[in-house]
């Protein structure tokens, strides 16, 4: 033992059966042993050794009984509520949420700092440290991973933060040691994109097969691919620039250091900025997109330009990549259907028929209070998954 070689042991087998069913569990809600056994095309016997095996570990428990016939009813199995932990931090530039929660995904607890007025990088950290060491100290013996997830970019083995441009005094500060110490142990980090990338195929089954592009629009701008709900071109948990393609040259200088970016033109920002212009109101972007709501043309014509650019820009994404289906989210959700169905009819007249004919369109709603961390946990708790037993 202890080479690797092409040979297949017999506990690597039963590794991987432990692996699947945990997988299909934590994915699934609750099942019972013959669903289990059905979905994952295997035997009962299999399956009946491999719950049993979780049950004692304290990772799986019984949730009731559903289903079956009368007679008969099937004990419905589910990841224990009770059994590993994951935290997941969340720093926004005025806020920092931790949530734990079990291997589900399910908020056992959660935690906020909000920040009326940021004086100075440590004060920041402090909040964040705080957090995670109240969250690691609840988890106790049960802590199974921790997952972060933050905003601008990162670069380097240490991931340091550059061009954070919703909270420059972040630029500088080395994420991994930094998270890892809090933590007293590695800390898997990723961008505001990825990590709802990872709610994303968690809460929407129909959004986890085939190929997904998911777009995020809000004061930033994201874009990540996904096939079967694996990510595709995302380096150290970060889902690249979308939101930075110069659209239009020499235009109003980005945070990043260039002009005309998306961001400076379909962003939040960007709109209640061309109200602002319009009409000498500076608004909120609630405040704009409930006028919008409500149909008012000044609204209109401060969002529909900005509606334009990135139906154009996203066009051309799909172009390129040909993806099953678009999924939009972000605080863009908050213009309502009207917006839904023009940015749809946007992208329509920009796609090729080959890449229309076998779109969808998909709008999930993924901002509520926690949803940041809790995509930052199921980092987490993928990876205990995909590392179980080893
Ligand atoms: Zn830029």
């Amino acid at each position: 033992m202890g080479m690797k070689g092409p040979i297949i042991t017999l506990n690597e087998v039963k590794r991987s059966n432990l692996r699947a069913v945990l997988a299909l569990l934590v994915r699934s809600g609750e099942l019972s042993r013959v669903e289990i056994a059905e979905r994952l095309g295997c035997d009962n016997t299999t399956v009946s050794r491999a719950v049993r095996e979780l049950i004692a570990r304290g990772i799986v428990g019984t949730a009731g009984r559903n289903g079956g016939s009368p007679g008969r009813p099937r004990v419905a199995l589910r990841v224990d509520p009770e059994g590993p932990q994951l935290i997941g931090i969340a720093l926004e530039p005025e806020c920092v949420t931790g949530v734990l929660t079990d291997l589900a995904s399910s908020v056992r607890h959660s935690e906020k700092v909000i920040f009326r007025d940021v004086s100075s990088q440590e004060a920041y950290l402090m909040a964040a440290e705080e957090i995670v060491a109240k969250l690691v100290s609840r988890a106790g013996e049960r802590l199974a991973g921790v997952g972060a997830t933050v905003f601008g970019s990162y670069y380097g083995k240490d991931f340091t933060v550059e061009k954070a441009a919703a909270l420059p005094l972040l630029n500088g500060v080395k994420l991994r040691p930094f998270f890892d110490r809090a933590a007293g142990r590695e800390v898997l980090i990723c961008d505001h994109t990825v990590s709802r990338a990872r709610l994303l195929a968690r809460r929407y089954p129909e959004l986890n097969s085939g190929t997904v592009l998911l777009a995020a629009a809000g004061r930033g701008l994201g874009l990540a691919a996904a096939e079967n709900g694996r990510l595709l071109f995302s380096r150290n948990g970060h889902g690249g620039e979308f939101g930075h393609m110069v659209r239009i040259p020499d235009g109003i200088p980005c945070a990043c250091g260039r002009r005309g970016c998306l961001e400076t033109v379909s962003s939040t920002a960007a709109m209640t900025e061309n109200y602002r212009r319009r009409t000498g109101r500076s608004v909120s972007f609630d405040v704009l997109a409930e006028e919008f709501r409500r149909g008012s043309a000044e609204a209109e014509s401060a969002v529909l330009p900005a509606l334009d650019e990135l139906g154009r820009a996203l066009s051309e994404q799909l172009n390129n990549w040909q993806a099953d289906k678009l999924a939009v989210t972000g605080d863009v959700l908050k213009l309502g259907p009207r917006f839904e169905a023009y940015l749809t009819r946007k992208i329509e007249a920009g796609i090729f028929s080959l890449v229309r004919e076998s779109l969808s369109f998909h709008f999930p709603d993924l901002r509520d209070e926690d949803s940041l961390a809790v995509g930052a946990s199921i980092s987490a708790s993928d990876a205990f998954v995909a590392d179980f037993g080893a």
